[in-house]
Order: C-alpha cells, then sequence, then structure tokens
C-alpha cells in the first residue's frame, strides 16, 4: 500500500488515453473523462482508492519496456481476403480470418453509428460474418466503452486464442494488462501518426448530416473504389434513402486536419512507439512509395502486388509473431524489405510527428465556438491551398 495520493501522470502528454488504468481498478474507481477539447483522459475517485498502486504498474505508456526481438521486414498483402476490405494489403484481415478459422476471438477498432452518432470503440468478435465491422482504418481514437482489456484477459483465461489489432498505444496497454496470460495473444499494431477524439469527430458529423439534411449511418475513411487513397465514403438516409457520397481526405475540414497532425492527442506528439521499438508482436502499415521502393515489383516479372489496391509493410517484431508467419507463410504474399525502405515515405516509423504550431488555434476555436469555428478557421486558411 502506498501513501501518498495516487498521480497518474503529470502533464497531458504522459497520457495516451488507452484506458489500461481504468479497466484494471479493482475499487472502479477511474473514470474516463473529457477535456475541454474532448480527450479523455483518466479521473480517481479518491473515496473509493484504496492506492493499491495497480493502476500505475498497468501504465505502459509510461512505464513498459519494449519487448522487441527483431525485426524482419516485408513488402505484404493479404492471398486469402478480398483486400478492397481492407485499407491496405490486407494483412490484419488475414490474420483475423486464421484466428477465427482456429475458434479463437479477434478484436480491434469498430465505428458504429446510433442515432446518427458515430461511436468509436474496440470490439471483440468470433466469427467471420461480423469481420468488416474491425477491418479499415478509422481516423479516430476509439475513446469510448474501454474495457477491451478486461474482456481480452477473460477470453485468455477461458484458453481461447486472441489476435488483437490496435494503435501502438493500444497493443502496449493490452500487453501490459494481460502479462502472464498472453501465451496465446497476438498483437498486431497499426503504424500511427495520432488520433483526434470522438466528440471532435461526432461534432464534425453532426456539421456533414447538417449539411446533408440527412441521417448520417456510416462512415468510412478509406473506399477502395477510389483506389489506395485517402478517398472515403459517407453512407446517410435522406427522405427516407439510403445514400453515399464520396469522402476527399483533401477537402474535408475534418480529414485535411488529421492528415496534417493538426488535430491530435498531446500524447501522439511525443508517443514512443512511432520509432523502431514496436509493441506487437507485428506491425502493419502503408507501404507508401513501394513503387520507388521496390521497382522490381512492378517491372512485369512480378504481378502479385497492385499499388491500385493496396500494399502493406509488416514488420515482424517478435519470436511469436515470427512463428505465427511461418506457420500462416502460404496466406500471404511476401517479399523482403528493409526498415530503411518501409519508413522512407512513412515517417512515423521513425519518430512521432510535430506538434504544429496551428493545433492550439484549432481547438481553441473548437472550445469556445465548436466545430462550427473550426469549419470556419479551415474555410479561410485552406483556402488558398485547396
Ligand atoms: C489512427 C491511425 C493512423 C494511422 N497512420 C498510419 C501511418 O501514418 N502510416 C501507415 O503506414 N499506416 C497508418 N495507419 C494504418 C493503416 O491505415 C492500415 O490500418 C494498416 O496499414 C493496416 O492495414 P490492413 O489492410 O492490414 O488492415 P485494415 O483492415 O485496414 O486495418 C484493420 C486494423 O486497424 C485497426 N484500426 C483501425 N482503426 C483503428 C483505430 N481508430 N484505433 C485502433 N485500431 C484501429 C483495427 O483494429 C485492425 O486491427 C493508421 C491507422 C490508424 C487507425
Ligand atoms: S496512459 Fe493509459 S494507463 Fe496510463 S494513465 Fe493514461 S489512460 Fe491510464
Ligand atoms: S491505486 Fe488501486 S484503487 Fe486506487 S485508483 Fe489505482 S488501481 Fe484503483
Ligand atoms: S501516435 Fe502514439 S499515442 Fe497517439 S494514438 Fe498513435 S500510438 Fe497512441
Amino acid at each position: 500500500m502506498l501513501d501518498l495520493p495516487i498521480v497518474l501522470f503529470d502533464d497531458a502528454s504522459e497520457c495516451c488515453g488507452c484506458g489500461a488504468c481504468s479497466c484494471i481498478c479493482p475499487q472502479q474507481a477511474i473514470s474516463m473523462r473529457a477535456d475541454e477539447s474532448g480527450f479523455v483522459f483518466p479521473v480517481i475517485d479518491e473515496d473509493k482508492c484504496v492506492q493499491c498502486g495497480l493502476c500505475t504498474e498497468t501504465c505502459a505508456f509510461q512505464t513498459q519496456a519494449i519487448p522487441n526481438e527483431l525485426q524482419e521486414v516485408y513488402v505484404a498483402s493479404s492471398a486469402i481476403t478480398d483486400i478492397r476490405r481492407s485499407a491496405s494489403g490486407g494483412i490484419f484481415a488475414a490474420l483475423a480470418e486464421q484466428t477465427l478459422a482456429a475458434g479463437g476471438v479477434v478484436a480491434g477498432a469498430a465505428l458504429d453509428f446510433e442515432g446518427g452518432n458515430a461511436i468509436p470503440r474496440l470490439v471483440c468478435i468470433d466469427d467471420t460474418a461480423t469481420l468488416d465491422r474491425i477491418l479499415c482504418s478509422k481516423y479516430v481514437q476509439c475513446d469510448q466503452d474501454i474495457d477491451i482489456y478486461a474482456r481480452v484477459l477473460d477470453y485468455l483465461k477461458q484458453g481461447r486464442a486472441v489476435t488483437f489489432g490496435g494503435t501502438p498505444c493500444q497493443v502496449a496497454a493490452l500487453r501490459s494488462f494481460a502479462y502472464g496470460y498472453d501465451e496465446r495473444l497476438l498483437l498486431v499494431d497499426v503504424v500511427c501518426h495520432g488520433v483526434p477524439n470522438s466528440r471532435f469527430f461526432n461534432d464534425y458529423l453532426k456539421m456533414r448530416a447538417h449539411e446533408l439534411d440527412a441521417t448520417v449511418i456510416n462512415y468510412s475513411f478509406r473506399d477502395k473504389r477510389f483506389g489506395w487513397s485517402f478517398i472515403g465514403r459517407i453512407d446517410y438516409i435522406k427522405d427516407g434513402k439510403a445514400q453515399s457520397a464520396p469522402i476527399n481526405g483533401l477537402e474535408e475540414s475534418y480529414y485535411r486536419l488529421f492528415l496534417e497532425a493538426q488535430t491530435y492527442r498531446e500524447s501522439c506528439y511525443q508517443c514512443p512507439y512511432a520509432s523502431p521499438l514496436r509493441p506487437g508482436d507485428l506491425s502493419i502499415g502503408d507501404f507508401w512509395g513501394i513503387r520507388e521502393q521496390h521497382p522490381e515489383l512492378f517491372d512485369g516479372t512480378e504481378t502479385v502486388f497492385d499499388d491500385d489496391l493496396g500494399v502493406s509493410s509488416l514488420i515482424v517484431n517478435t519470436q511469436k509473431g515470427k512463428r505465427y508467419l511461418e506457420e500462416h507463410a502460404s496466406d500471404f504474399n511476401l517479399r523482403r524489405s528493409t526498415y530503411e525502405k518501409a519508413s522512407t515515405n512513412n515517417k512515423q516509423l521513425l519518430r512521432p510527428v510535430e506538434r504544429t504550431h496551428q493545433r492550439e488555434e484549432i481547438l481553441n476555436a473548437y472550445h469556445h465556438g465548436g466545430y462550427e469555428s473550426v469549419s470556419q478557421w479551415f474555410a479561410e486558411t485552406y483556402k488558398k491551398v485547396l
């Protein structure tokens, strides 16, 4: 037992909002609450806290060493799934299919919609029919209903295999949470440059719904009908009819500000996982610049990779990851690459993004004038570059 009140972090940049501390607290003394810009942080109820210290011990973002053992790098795509369902080469879908076929459970990010509201959350699934729910990139923090770590641990204790795919900070959190029960846990981190929060996203969506005079029922950040790019799709109900429209990442305020790292959590600008020290057994990302880095794959002698549909970088960080890949090698298209090639057009593999000088201004506008003010700021500031 400790004598002093528990302090979870001194500065906002030290907390990634993973929620593992809240999930592990035996007294349910920690709730996740949004600050004035919508970013969630843990708050301790001193009346309930018995100062056991479990929360600070579990906090991977501040305390845990990264157990990297190897670093094999591949150009990769799935050989068993339709990669149009995924943001890049469909590696996570192939891993998930293998786990489900063996009777295991897969956990990842869903963007559910209820009454026009988006609910980004981490969920578990155990059948292929619902796999699409956790495929493809959602460019928003899964900061709702954070109890995934406890649910995954329950499955592991029942002897089920679990494959979890998430941002590196969530993966590190689960690694810490499930310590001692992780033999059947495969951890997959996505290359990540940062996240805005769900309240900010929902306020943007409300504005879009108002403009469309419709109820939004789905939002896809990457739609492969438009190629391997930052063009997505918004689905909505208008006049009783389901309709959809493309979303251009460079023109939509929320998306463009995301792509330019203007609206992330403070922790993202100092993220320890934006580096070669990866917390997953495997890391997956977009292999941007693939033609330049591997021209031999596009000279006509090879026809396996299609950069209109998406090509992944796959990094093997642990012996477990390597074993898993070897056991299922025929489910993937794999060609050897290097960390240097994978990171040349993907700086998040080397260092965190820089905090922009406009972030404060944008979030202040949001705090004081709501998303309308952000939208107005965007229109005025970006009109010259659009
Ligand atoms: C916020 C964010 C930022 C990213 N930034 C980069 C980048 O800078 N460079 C790069 O190469 N790749 C980045 N990616 C990853 C990339 O977009 C693909 O997700 C990745 O290449 C895997 O592709 P896939 O085709 O194998 O799987 P997909 O089917 O596209 O991805 C599914 C996996 O992504 C996870 N996922 C999706 N959204 C979220 C979320 N909001 N929170 C947690 N997990 C999520 C799912 O849980 C699942 O594990 C980012 C992804 C996210 C979510
Ligand atoms: S980083 Fe995660 S575990 Fe650590 S204090 Fe923040 S929410 Fe809690
Ligand atoms: S010290 Fe223990 S009881 Fe107090 S908030 Fe942390 S986990 Fe909960
Ligand atoms: S940049 Fe780091 S802290 Fe931010 S969401 Fe990604 S892994 Fe988490």
